[in-house]
């Protein structure tokens, strides 16, 4: 095969260029100089772009194009390349670019899980009117940095000016466990399989249980939700049908919200199931997630559906060549 599949090293970059190589693509990473010694040593690259600053990645776009190059978008493209960068890229991207404001501002994003007919969390248009405990979210704040709760107005003020920044969303605080289920949705088949599902390590929310309540008074900890790993999870397998159902009318949504292609290859709900089960979806990601990785090469739902390894980066790289080989390259790329 002539192209090349390219990504950001950083986030899901490992997978997502094994992958590419257990399909038979040759792989390229863009790496600053001191991440590059990660993709050297795990031997997922064939050809290394150095960049000091990922802000710049449009630099490179005419060299890719050269390259016959594929981008694979994942979370570091979010959180460091400026939007219209991204859209004016002239390298095909795995990956729909009208869905992604739909993803990023978030009041979209909440219009979209509502036309989806997903259960989301009640929203609190202004302080006065919060009547139990929230979660007080800021925009931008991937990762759930800053984030803070408040059971009603006077804590909201406090953790405002404590803050200094002005929050966006004052949402119920939903009491359950989360689980973020990760899907992959193809446009030759019409398809949305389940991948794998995930909790996240997140520091120090997930830390407080090992201090005796006792002494987190005496210490005054801030709960903070800033992920640095994830756990493998499956669940509990009657409610596997909602979970599918729910990804199939995300993306029946997403083509009346975002044109005809609509949402397509890898997704994510995050989701808080509560003690009645019911699954709350406090968010989605409309690419790769980064809780994928703890399925190299595989997850339990995948090894159920194929009969080699097959993890959502080794997915990805399967539908482009499908699509190469099927002439269809254009219903998977943006
Ligand atoms: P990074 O390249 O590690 O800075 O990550 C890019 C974006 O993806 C950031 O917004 C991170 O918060 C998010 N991210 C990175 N790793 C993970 C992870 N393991 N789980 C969830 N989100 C992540
Ligand atoms: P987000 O940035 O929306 O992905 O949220 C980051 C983290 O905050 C999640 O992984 C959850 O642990 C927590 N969280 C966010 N929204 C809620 C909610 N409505 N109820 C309970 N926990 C939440």
């Amino acid at each position: 095969m002539k192209q090349k599949i390219a990504t950001i090293g950083s986030h899901s970059a490992l997978q997502i260029l094994r992958g590419a190589k257990d399909e038979g693509f040759e792989t390229i990473v863009v790496t600053t100089p001191r991440n590059a010694k990660v993709y050297h040593a795990f031997g997922v690259a064939d050809q290394f772009i150095e960049l000091e600053n990922y802000a710049d990645f449009a630099s490179i776009d005419a060299r890719l194009v050269k390259e016959n190059a594929i981008i694979v978008p994942h979370g570091s493209f979010n959180a460091y390349v400026s939007k219209a960068d991204y859209d004016s890229l002239k390298t095909p991207v795995f990956g729909s670019k009208a869905i992604l404001e739909w993803e990023t501002d978030r009041l979209k994003q909440r219009e979209w899980l509502e036309k989806s007919q997903l259960r989301v969390p009640k929203n609190f248009h202004s302080a006065g009117d919060i009547d139990r405990p929230t979660i007080v979210k800021y925009y931008g704040a991937r990762g759930g940095k800053g984030y803070f709760f408040a059971k009603n107005e006077k804590e909201f003020e406090a953790g405002v000016e404590k803050s200094g920044r002005s929050p966006l969303i004052i949402q119920e605080y939903i009491v359950g466990v989360p689980f973020y289920i990760h899907y992959f949705h193809s446009a030759l088949t019409g398809e949305t399989e389940i991948m794998s599902m995930d909790k996240r390590y997140e520091t120090n929310v997930d830390s407080l249980g090992r201090i005796p309540l006792k002494h987190q008074e005496d210490i005054d900890i801030d709960p903070s939700f800033v992920v640095v790993g994830n756990l493998p999870i499956v669940m509990r397998e009657s409610m596997l049908a909602e979970s599918l159902e729910m990804a199939e009318r995300l993306v029946s949504a997403s083509k009346k919200i975002a044109g005809p292609k609509g949402l397509y290859g890898p997704f994510c709900l995050e989701t808080i199931i509560t003690p009645e089960e019911e699954m709350y979806v406090i968010e989605v990601s409309a690419r790769i997630v980064a809780g994928t990785n703890a399925f190299i090469p595989d997850s339990p739902y995948t090894a159920l559906r194929y009969s080699k390894p097959v993890s959502t980066g080794r997915r990805i790289a399967m539908e482009i060549k499908q699509a190469i080989e099927e002439n269809k390259l254009g219903s998977v790329l943006d």
